[in-house]
């Protein structure tokens, strides 16, 4: 149950219904909105009692409706939240009707290398340019990205080609010295549930980038963008990147697409994919990217590299640059054949 306080209800008023709250043995959770508070109540309640309680609480002064959220997931809800959430990142919107391509390399190598990948994502049509500056690796040997050297390349570009940037951040205590250096903050799979991180990236008030982990429900998902809506901050894009596959010989995971429509139906947030990762192979990222957008996806982020051969990661997932101009092509005709804007 959600407790949505009117926007001029005082503290008191919230505390008066926190303490009717708990004076049912429940808990109540405060959800500071940017208009107004919400109070949650995560406990599950007994179907019996929640007219009575409804009743109860709705008569309380400050309080502007009560409503019942039958999923574990409150704020990410399509029952919270029935319109869509639509937002827009230096011109980019992200949310129904519109479709973003993310592209880049795996990781940022060096000034050569990125201010040359952030020209081919332009000259393609796309306006965002993706890019590691610390990278989550399986071993410690692999190359853990240009870190703090490669945050000042990604801002360096970003300001000279005007594209929107995006780089994953990795830990709770970088988040700030990576939100000073981009328009969007990637929580990587990996990261899915690091809860504190979702919750310091909830509080920087950036765009919120945040894939769903390898082995994660589509409820688990929800719950992870809970945490950094709960902090207030209501910019937060689903990425689905694929599963832990039941066979690796073909792909690196299995792409969920059915987890894009699965997650616009039952989520109000916009939602993206990234067949690169979710196939891990670079010939079947073109396929699986169309697919994406006849799933309803409002964009993809999409690995090339100048020279995937060359690549220090991923590089058997990164397309060359002629491959993905001619995808972005591709998908800016899909689109447009749909109505959709790029
Ligand atoms: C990435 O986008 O570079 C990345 C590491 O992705 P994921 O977290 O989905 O593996
Ligand atoms: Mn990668």
């Amino acid at each position: 149950m959600i407790i949505l306080m009117k926007a001029e209800a005082t503290p008191e008023q919230i505390e008066a219904v926190c303490q009717a709250i708990r004076d049912q043995s429940l808990e109540p959770l405060v959800m500071p909105g940017q208009g107004s508070v919400a109070i949650g109540i995560p406990n599950s309640l007994d179907q019996r009692n929640r007219p009575q309680l409804d009743a109860l609480l709705s008569a309380y002064d400050g309080v502007g409706r009560v409503m019942h959220v039958s999923r574990a997931y409150k704020l990410a809800s399509r029952e919270f939240q029935r319109e869509p959430t639509v937002f827009t990142i230096k011109g980019a919107t992200f949310g129904p009707g519109y479709f973003q391509i993310m592209g880049g390399p795996c990781s940022v190598e060096s000034y050569d290398q990125y201010r040359l990948s952030a020209d081919l994502v332009k000259s393609a049509g796309a306006r965002i340019l993706r890019g590691g500056a610390f990278k989550p690796r399986t071993s410690p040997y692999s190359f853990q990205g240009l870190q703090e050297e490669g945050l000042k390349i990604i801002k360096q570009v970003g300001d000279e080609t005007g594209l929107v940037t995006i780089t994953e951040v990795m830990s709770s205590e970088m988040v700030d010295a990576v939100a000073e250096h981009v328009d969007i903050l990637q929580i990587g799979a990996r990261s899915m549930q690091n809860f504190p991180l979702l919750i310091e990236a909830g509080r920087s008030q950036k765009p919120i980038f945040l894939k769903r982990g390898p082995s994660a429900t589509i409820d688990e998902f929800l719950l992870a963008a809970e945490y950094v809506l709960n902090q207030g901050n209501k910019n937060v894009i689903l990425c689905e990147r694929g599963i832990v596959p039941l066979d690796r010989t073909y792909t690196r995971n299995t792409f969920d697409i059915s987890a894009i429509p699965v997650l616009l139906e039952n989520s109000h947030l916009p939602v993206m994919a990234d067949p690169s990762h979710g196939t891990g192979v670079a010939k079947l990222v073109a396929p699986m990217a169309k697919a994406s957008m006849i799933a309803g996806a409002h964009g993809v982020m999409i690995e090339m590299h100048p020279n995937p051969k060359a690549a220090l990661s991923d590089g058997s997932q990164a397309l060359t640059p002629e491959r993905f101009a001619a995808l972005a092509g591709e998908l800016i005709e899909l689109a447009k054949f749909l109505g959709i804007q790029t």
